[in-house]
């Protein structure tokens, strides 16, 4: 298998440029993150990354310390929750927020979280939740909203919304899609199983048993 089919597992060696301070994105979508961020300038906002690539490797440690206890495992309203002994409620738990490690669009260096830095009050640590996007940075959403909507956002627009698939809304993911539809034109449901086969995932029973049905609710919802 070459290398260049694993890239959408965040596997492999992408191509990557980095955009701000440690967030590496996609050379790919260099150039339209460039007019996207010029854009909102223009409009008085200021584009500030808070996530951007993030390899296999980073989002199976997420993974695996969310389910040792090591981070803090949130309900669906984003408070702390219990941890389940049963290894399927565990894996259901850490899907409410975390991704699949190997399924999770920041593999494919074509998304990034980002808030509005001139509306972050001086001190503040970005969460990146549902309230802020309707708090601090409203006006920012009205805009991408606007933008989006009228697709004149060079390439990029939301992927988690509201009644697709079962992750949890999150505006301030947003995504450069016809990148990333390249990209995914490789995903393979056994590629990802092989993958899993072999790594020291945590859950791992209860993902090989389960992964048809949790690629139909938590992953490929969002192939768009
Ligand atoms: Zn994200």
């Amino acid at each position: 298998m070459s290398a260049e089919n694993l890239l959408p597992y965040g596997l492999g060696r992408p191509d990557l440029v980095e955009f701000q301070d440690g967030y590496f994105v996609c050379k790919d979508v260099c150039g339209d993150l460039k007019k996207f961020s010029t854009l909102l300038h223009e409009n008085g906002f200021e584009l500030r990354l808070e996530s951007a690539y993030r390899p296999f490797e980073k989002q199976l440690s997420i993974w695996n310390r969310k389910a040792r206890g090591e981070l803090a495992l949130l309900d669906e309203f984003g408070k702390p929750m219990e941890r389940p002994t049963d290894e399927e409620e565990l894996m259901f738990a850490i899907l409410t927020w975390s991704a699949l490690p190997g399924a999770s669009r920041h593999h494919l260096g074509t998304d990034i979280d980002v808030v509005d830095a001139n509306a972050c009050p001086e001190g503040y640590e970005v969460q990146l939740t549902p309230d802020e996007c309707t708090g601090m940075f409203a006006k920012f959403h009205a805009f991408l909203d606007a933008r989006f909507g009228a697709d004149e956002a060079f390439g990029f627009n939301r992927v988690f919304e509201p009644g697709r698939g079962k992750i949890k809304p999150e505006g301030w993911h947003i995504a450069h899609l016809p990148t990333s539809r390249k990209l995914l034109e490789g995903f393979s449901l056994e590629t990802l199983r092989g993958i899993y086969e072999k790594c020291d995932i945590a859950c791992k029973d209860a993902i090989l048993a389960n992964l048809p049905q949790l690629a139909e609710d938590y992953i490929y919802p969002y192939f768009i």
